[in-house]
């Protein structure tokens, strides 16, 4: 169990290696998400091991053509976790469109998206990560140069910059992890 290019895949291979992993810090901190054989890689090459939170997760199987190995679908690092240097993005139409999944902010439309001043350049209204949303041709056009209250319309969250990927990732992790345990009590 050297390499991991001695596995094989034998069942939707596709599906398989399309299931993502969930990746601990050494101190137990969700900090991403990797792929399958990236997990795989961690696992075999001693850099990460299965960690069990008790949340009653499968692990995934991977068919070799002699055995079968378990992928777990958690996994803890057991080196220490390099943090490269991170900075909030400048604003512009990429990092706006990504911070709001490539949907209007307004009305939820994902097409024909544009950049909207909250509060317009005319009214004092910055280029500032709380004040730029991503709004669809339709929605800015109708607000046009009004404040929110004026146009009345509503955001559906309130802009603000992106934080930190593992501090997103970790946010992402526990509010779905909580999603799940809510629904096993039910
Ligand atoms: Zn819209």
């Amino acid at each position: 169990m050297t390499k991991t290019g001695k596995f094989i895949v034998t069942t939707n291979a596709s599906d398989v290696f399309r299931q993502s992993v969930a990746v601990f810090s050494k101190n137990y901190l969700p900090i991403n998400q990797v792929n399958l054989k990236r997990a795989l890689v961690l696992l075999v090459s001693g850099k990460a091991e299965p960690l069990d939170l008790g949340n009653n997760t499968t692990s995934i199987p991977v068919h070799s053509p002699t055995m079968v190995f378990l992928v777990p679908q958690q996994i803890r690092l057991t080196v220490n976790h390099k943090n490269r240097v991170w900075r909030v993005p400048t604003v512009n139409r990429r990092e706006v469109l990504r911070r709001d999944k490539h949907t209007c902010q307004y009305c939820g439309n994902t097409k024909h998206l544009t950049l909207d001043h909250v509060m317009p350049t005319s009214k004092g209204g910055t280029y500032t990560w709380d004040n730029i949303v991503t709004a669809c041709e339709k929605c800015n056009n109708s607000k046009g140069d009004s404040t929110l209250q004026e146009a009345g319309m509503t955001l559906q969250k309130p802009p603000k910059a992106p934080v930190h990927p593992i501090v997103a990732f970790a946010e992402q992790f526990w509010r779905e992890h909580k999603i799940q345990l809510e629904g096993l009590e039910n």
